[in-house]
């Protein structure tokens, strides 16, 4: 089965199958990882617990769930057939639609006969003695690979949040990451939304449309930056068709967060007041992302962040009527930017609306859920529906879950104790063979995803089919490597304000993880240039062993 030059030969511990990759996940990252493997004749089989593609776009199926970066450019450019001929409807398309595309990539390049649906993978060790992964999946038997790709996502462990009573409640209750297949309709109900990130900010306008009573628990205002939907026409689709060439080399190699846009050429300080209140004025009028891409300081400079921050303050209360929910909407406790920002179709308005409420539980908390309430402070919020918008345990959670084993018996849980290690955000040392696509060290969260996606499953493609092409048998980091690479990470951080905010970005919104800056902020473009450069050098700051010494250590 293995295309791979074959190994020393021992027997492995149980009867499975062999392929040359295992690939954990079947979001965009595992979609497109499958078919660059196969391109290489490589032999794959990837696992997948949800019953269906799309990763993301298949769980996140809450009532406005939609992308922040817009379709023309949060979609696939590897193939520029499919690029050219798939039509999204709307600048930012909604989930089912997504959901739509990443199963017709499925079909398009007849992706699922690989792909082992409903099965976990529970476990992977690494065998020194023949340099193969076993893998263990919640059904089925134990098999063997030579590489392990985790596709697992940076957002795909959805947080329950601890909170005293919840599983007593007796109502209807719904993560936003964990969403039903089946409509959930909430006319005529009292429903609380807990949380006020990017999940809640797109699930309460709508939400609101048909609950009798909308209740909104804010432990932390977050700024948000109107989407300013709507339908694509045919011609707006051909003009970024036409230019996709230019768009997507723009995206990949010069941007910092993987999407084409102007890049600033001065910081915010650099204008008068009137002449950067038009800017800002001009890019909320324009909707979207690249808000933050007015300036080039507002990531490291905090009073040049400030003017942000308070433009976008001032928004809200121009939108929103009642002035104390107003102040409660103006987010105080970090520089704009520094939590991901999120992106609304009439969130601020709702408020507006006399069926929603805002409840500030900033210093209470949730003292505790009821049978059939909501109690905080002093009072009791009667519910008939609850929807927890609380979060995933970010970047690291879903490979946590999987007990990987690499030298010496060492797990990565153990090494990853204090804080995620690795070389790029690719490999970490002591686990031979073993990648991660938009790990932790890597632009991921902070970028465009799928620009992001696409240059790691490339460049492990890339780093595989050379292996292949030259016998070899593993690629390790480099400890010196990975150690100076999570030394430039943090330095590149802490040169900005991002660590200053309590985010996911750090861990912060899980009680006992390390703080640590997790994605890698020198940019998408810069970043993209270090990977090739390693590998243009003979995979710098890793360690190959060819198959000859593989063989050799076998036979002693
Ligand atoms: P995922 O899509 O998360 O897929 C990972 C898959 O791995 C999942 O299907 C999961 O079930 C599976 N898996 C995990 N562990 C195991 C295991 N042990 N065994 C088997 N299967 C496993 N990014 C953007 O750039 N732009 C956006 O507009 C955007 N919008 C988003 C909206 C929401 C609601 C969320 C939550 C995230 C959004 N993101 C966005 C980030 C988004 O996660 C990425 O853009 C992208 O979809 C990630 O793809 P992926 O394949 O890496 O991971
Ligand atoms: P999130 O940003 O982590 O927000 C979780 C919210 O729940 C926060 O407001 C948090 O408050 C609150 N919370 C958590 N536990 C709580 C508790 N015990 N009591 C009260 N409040 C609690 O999660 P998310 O909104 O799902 O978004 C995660 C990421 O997914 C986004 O940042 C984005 O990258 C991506 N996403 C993108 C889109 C999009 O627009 N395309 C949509 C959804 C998600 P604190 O802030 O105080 O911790």
């Amino acid at each position: 089965m293995s295309a791979l030059p074959s190994t020393s030969g021992k027997a492995h511990a149980a009867a499975g199958d062999a392929y040359d990759a295992v690939v954990v996940g079947a979001g965009f990252a595992g979609m497109y990882m499958l078919h660059r493997l196969r391109g290489l004749g490589l032999s794959v089989r990837v696992y997948e617990q949800g019953d269906g593609v799309g990763g993301t776009w298949y769980w996140n199926r809450y009532p406005g769930a939609r992308c922040d970066v817009e379709s023309m450019q949060y979609s696939y450019s590897f193939s520029d057939e499919l690029q050219q001929q798939w039509d999204w409807s709307e600048r930012y398309a909604p989930q089912p639609e997504i959901l739509k595309y990443a199963n017709h990539v499925a079909d398009r390049f007849d992706l699922r006969r690989d792909i082992q649906f409903s099965t976990r993978v529970e476990r992977a060790v690494f065998d020194e003695g023949s340099n193969l992964w076993s893998v263990t999946p919640s059904q089925g038997d134990i098999v063997t690979a030579r590489h392990v790709i985790l596709a697992t996502g940076c957002l795909s462990n959805a947080r329950m949040p601890d909170i005293k009573g919840l599983k007593d409640f007796k109502g209807e209750v719904y993560h936003t990451g964990h969403w039903p297949h089946h409509a959930v309709d909430f006319t005529g109900k009292r429903v609380a939304v807990i949380g006020t990130g990017s999940s809640a900010i797109q699930s309460v306008p709508v939400i609101a449309e048909t609950a009798s009573r909308l209740t909104v628990f804010q432990r932390t205002a977050n700024f948000s930056i109107p989407a300013r939907n709507a339908a694509l026409t045919s011609d707006e689709r051909e003009s970024f068709r036409s230019r996709y060439p230019e768009i997507r080399r723009f995206a990949r190699e010069e941007s910092r967060n993987g999407i084409f846009t102007e890049m600033p050429d001065r910081g915010a300080l650099d204008d008068g007041d009137n002449e950067r209140r038009a800017k800002y004025q001009s890019r909320w009028e324009r909707g979207g992302l690249t808000f933050m891409s007015v300036y080039n300081n507002l990531a490291i400079d905090k009073t040049a962040n400030d003017t942000a921050a308070n433009f976008v303050r001032e928004m809200i209360a121009g939108i929103v009527d009642d002035p104390a929910t107003a102040k409660l909407l103006q987010p105080d406790s970090h520089p704009i930017g520094t939590k991901r920002i999120c992106i609304d179709s009439d969130y601020y308005a709702a408020f507006n609306r006399p069926n929603v409420t805002l409840v500030d539980i900033k210093s209470t908390g949730i003292d505790e859920i009821l049978p059939n309430a909501v109690r905080t402070g002093a009072r009791d919020y009667e519910i008939d529906a609850l929807v927890l918008a609380t979060g995933f345990d970010a970047m690291t959670g879903s490979v946590a879950k999987i007990d990987i084993v690499g030298r010496d018996g060492k797990t990565l849980n153990e090494k990853w104790a204090e804080g995620p290690r690795t070389y790029l955000g690719l490999m970490s040392a002591g686990f031979p063979n073993l990648f991660v696509i938009t790990g932790p060290g890597s632009p991921s969260v902070l970028s465009n995803m799928i620009v992001s996606i696409e240059q790691h499953v490339d460049w492990i493609a890339d780093c595989v089919g050379y292996m292949r092409d030259r016998g070899l048998a593993t690629i390790e980091a480099e400890r010196d490597a990975e150690d100076k690479w999570v030394a430039h990470v943090n330095e590149v951080a802490s040169g900005t304000l991002y660590p200053q905010a309590n985010s996911w970005y750090m861990g912060a919104n899980i009680p006992g993880k390390p703080r640590i800056f997790m994605p890698y902020i020198g940019g998408v473009g810069a970043y993209r240039q270090i990977c090739n450069d390693v590998s243009a050098r003979g995979y710098e700051g890793f360690q190959m062993t060819p198959l000859a010494k593989e063989k050799r250590a076998a036979a002693s």
